[in-house]
């Protein structure tokens, strides 16, 4: 374990990629990771092109891009089939020269792992808090190890082990809402290729897309529900599929045939929870990364995105300034802002989404068929096209 260089606590993907663009930055990093393996995660994540930008920058690029498909064209349906408009992501993909790619949160972690070799991740390490010493900041860990270093970066997630040293004030909320993720391998494509399907019905939201190809020339489909529940509800044994359909039966095909086709390990449930904008992420050595420091609903799907941004940033910032303090605060100056207004995004498209009431579901439905698709796109293109190494 190293005495002097950066720690990482948190090996997720903010954590990963920050120490990959760490490392580039010429910097020594370790990183460590509560979990004792990574095990492979039945669920999709859509990376949009601020991400791909990201991972250009790190040489990562193709190989990203290579595990996963391709989005091109989202298409909005309401749940009995009616197409309420239809978005050109590739359009906009084309006009900023990058993908949108969903892929397996797993088989990213294993493109992340590898490209950062032996011996930076420390599996099995919990981190339960730290001082700073001088020069020095020190992190204990359950298993009673400590380990020093010039910088800590929290990017242990929602509920941030840093964090709670940093800010004991700050705590997650409940969005309202549960999600229940699916991954399944099926002989015929379901939907079209580089499409994903968004479909709406009474408070819930379901989304399929292809996720590449399984094994045997198989679709790869990852599919997602997110309903009001509430907070810390679960499931019966063996329920997951059952309550899943519970919100959509008699809905547009192929919606309740994949859920059938999913087996029950294959789903996965999680509350959502996000953060109100953090006072500040950081003090002298420390600062925060991703959810830790940004926890945001999904319905931007932007906070892996975000996360990965931040990474680039920080080790930018850590490499152009050998004072190290002045750089962290210069990245959360430059962080903040950002990844607030996207919280903020994220929740005022939450607000319009899951409504119940038919005729607040009426209204939503007629503003989202009469919305230009230039207008819808304008936003996407002011979150996923912005320069953010500039
Ligand atoms: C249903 C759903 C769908 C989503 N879809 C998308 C999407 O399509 N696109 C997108 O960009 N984002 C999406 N997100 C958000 C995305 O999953 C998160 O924003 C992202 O995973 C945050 O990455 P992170 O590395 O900050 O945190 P995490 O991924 O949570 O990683 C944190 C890591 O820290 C470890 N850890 C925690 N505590 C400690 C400790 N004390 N010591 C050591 N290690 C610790 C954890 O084990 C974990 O490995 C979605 C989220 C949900 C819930």
């Amino acid at each position: 374990m190293p005495s002097r260089g950066v720690i990482v606590i948190g090996g997720g993907v903010g954590g990963l990629c920050a120490a990959i663009a760490l490392r580039q930055a010429g910097l020594p990093v370790a990183v460590y990771e509560q979990a004792e393996a990574y095990r492979p995660l039945g669920a999709g994540l859509s990376l949009w092109p601020n991400a791909m930008r990201a991972f250009e920058a790190l040489g990562l690029a193709r190989e990203v891009a290579s595990a996963g498909a391709p989005w091109r064209e989202t298409v909005m349906h309401r749940w009995d089939g009616k197409v309420l408009s239809r978005l050109a992501v590739e359009e906009l993909c084309r006009e900023l020269g990058q993908p949108t790619v969903a892929l397996l949160r797993a088989e990213l972690q294993q493109v992340l792992l590898r490209a950062l070799g032996p011996d930076v991740v420390h599996l099995g390490a919990a981190c339960t808090g730290f001082h700073v010493e001088g020069e020095e900041v020190r992190v204990t860990f359950a298993q009673g190890q400590e380990v020093s270093g010039d910088c800590l970066i929290g990017a242990d997630g929602l509920h941030s082990a840093v964090r709670q040293r940093l800010l004991p004030e700050a705590r997650p909320r409940y969005g309202g809402r549960t999600s229940w993720r699916g991954v399944v391998n099926v002989a015929s494509e379901m939907i079209p290729e580089g499409s994903q399907f968004e479909i709406y019905g009474p408070g819930a939201r379901f989304g399929i897309c292809h996720l590449g190809r399984g094994p045997e020339g198989m679709w790869r489909m990852y599919w997602f529900l997110l309903a009001p529940a509430p907070e810390g509800g679960r499931d019966a044994a063996g329920g997951h599929q059952e309550a899943v359909l519970s919100h959509v039966r008699g809905w547009m095909p192929p919606v309740e045939a994949l859920v059938h086709a999913t087996p029950e390990s294959a789903i996965l449930r999680t509350d959502i929870h996000y953060l109100e904008p953090l006072p500040r992420w950081g003090e002298g050595p420390v600062t925060l990364l991703g959810d830790s420091a940004h926890a945001m609903v999904t319905d931007m799907a932007q906070g892996a995105c975000q996360a990965i941004e931040d990474a680039l940033v920080l080790a930018k910032l850590l490499r152009e300034d050998s004072n190290r303090i002045r750089a962290l605060r210069a990245y959360e100056a430059r962080r903040r802002p950002r990844t607030a207004h996207i919280a903020e995004l994220s929740l005022r498209a939450g607000a319009i989404r899951y409504v119940r009431n038919p005729v607040a579901r009426w209204a939503r439905d007629l503003l989202m068929q009469a919305l230009p698709p230039s207008v819808a796109l304008k936003q996407l293109r002011s979150v996923v096209g912005h320069d953010f190494l500039a």
